[in-house]
């Protein structure tokens, strides 16, 4: 009689044995989300599951500017002999979403939801957790895996750096994640070298005039058709002060100001985001939007002392996502021997941020963000597919998309990390 000896076990095979209970833990972690900061049963759930599988487990490992608040970030770290270290992150934290999937094991708290697929970041942690504790005849040195809360308000990657993530455990020799991908359907892994996801720059932007009598402008300095002026030049910015090739959004979003409409207010404010990709560029967007409404302010006749203010929020703000070209490469050849190469596929930029590019500390560490697919094929073709944030999003097949993404994670380390 012939048995197959337990270490000829492919990768896949493993996975296959695990998928029941990862799909269980995945809708378990799905019906539970947490808003960022407040992922106190998430983490704690995660962290329990990770000690099991013998990785030493630090919890509630970081720091938030505000005094007094809580950081849920786990730090579990498997050594396996001498060899480079390997940081593989996982954020935690769920949305603000009322969830309209229709699941049975759909959110359980009401209001807020796992619509960005943290859920499905975790079960994949967790799966190659399993994996590389068993294989660890494949592979030397050692993982450092991360549950980063905080993802969606950008603070968690910085609070873990802050409060001496690498000073306590090591500084790692590369650093990856993946995200699941609405763009990509699921069985996929998608790449993007160099810059994937953009900077976010939050804004504020007080237009300042001088109030009056509705049927009076000429007493005034009106700040609403200012603020209109504005709106309208930023736009300019754009489409004509950068190359077409470099993508920029400059979105006014809230607009603030009036209480009456027959008075002319002293003030109207803008609040705004701003995409860029490369750090050049956002600079340069940063101070047309400086530029611009003072421009608009003294073409008004405004005096200096009543021009626009203008603040940047740095805790809402965000560096874009960098992958490293040649580690993108490397992850890209194991996974692509994996999954097979035809599973493996470019995916375009995306103007959306993340906050895991912060691990790189300003390219000291070689970063990789992958995609992870997760999209139902006939609705990604018809254009049905609901995106990510999307209150109808969800993996369209959860088992394949979490056996794809620990197949890929486990194969992703431990190419990192050869005997
Ligand atoms: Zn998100
Ligand atoms: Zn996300």
């Amino acid at each position: 009689m012939l048995t197959i000896p337990v270490f000829a076990q492919s990768l896949d095979e493993r996975v296959a044995r695990e998928l029941p209970d990862l799909v269980e833990t995945y809708k378990t972690l799905h019906a539970m989300p947490e808003l960022s900061t407040q992922e106190a049963k998430t983490s704690a759930f995660v962290a329990k599951r990770l000690r099991e599988l013998g990785y030493e487990v630090t919890e509630k490992f970081g720091r938030y500017r505000e005094p007094g608040t809580t950081h849920y970030g786990i730090v579990a770290i498997l050594k396996n002999g001498d060899g480079p270290m390997v940081l593989v992150r996982s954020d935690m934290d769920a949305l603000p979403v009322a969830e309209q999937t229709g699941l049975p094991y759909a959110s359980r708290n009401a209001g807020v939801m796992h619509a960005c697929g943290h859920d499905v970041h975790m079960t994949t942690l967790l799966g190659a957790a399993k994996l590389l504790a068993e294989l660890k005849a494949q592979w030397r040195g050692t993982v450092m895996l991360i549950g980063q809360p905080a993802e969606e308000i950008v603070r968690g990657a910085e609070g873990m750096i802050a409060a001496g993530l690498y000073e306590k455990f090591g500084k790692p020799d590369y650093a990856i994640a993946f995200h699941d991908w609405a763009a990509l359907e699921a069985g996929k892994v998608g790449y993007r070298s160099g810059q994937f996801m953009a900077a976010t720059d939050s804004l504020n932007l007080t237009i300042r005039g001088v109030g009056g009598h509705g049927a009076a402008p000429h007493l005034t300095k009106d700040p609403v058709v200012m603020a209109a002026e504005t709106i309208l030049a930023l736009q300019t910015i754009a489409s004509r002060e950068r190359s077409p090739l470099d993508p920029v959004v400059v979105t006014v979003g809230k607009v603030e100001g009036g209480t009456k409409r027959n008075i002319i207010p002293d003030e109207v404010r803008l609040f705004l985001t701003v995409r860029t990709m490369s750090p050049t560029v956002r600079e340069r967007v940063l101070d047309a939007i400086q530029r611009i409404p003072k421009g608009i302010a003294i073409a008004n006749g405004l005096p200096e002392d009543r021009g626009p203010v203008y603040e940047h929020l740095p805790a809402e703000s965000i560096a874009s996502t960098f992958n490293h070209p040649a580690l993108t490469e490397r992850l890209v050849g194991s996974i692509g021997k994996e999954l097979g190469e035809a599973n493996v596929v470019v995916v375009d930029p995306s103007m959306v941020s993340e906050d895991f590019g912060l691990f790189g500390r300003n390219g000291e560490i070689p970063t990789a963000l992958l995609a992870l697919g997760a999209a139902d094929p006939a609705k990604l073709k018809d254009g049905t597919q609901p995106g990510l944030h999307s209150s109808k999003f969800a993996p369209a097949d959860p088992a394949l998309v979490l056996r794809t993404g620990v197949r890929a994670a486990t194969a992703a380390v431990i190419g990192l990390l050869p005997r």
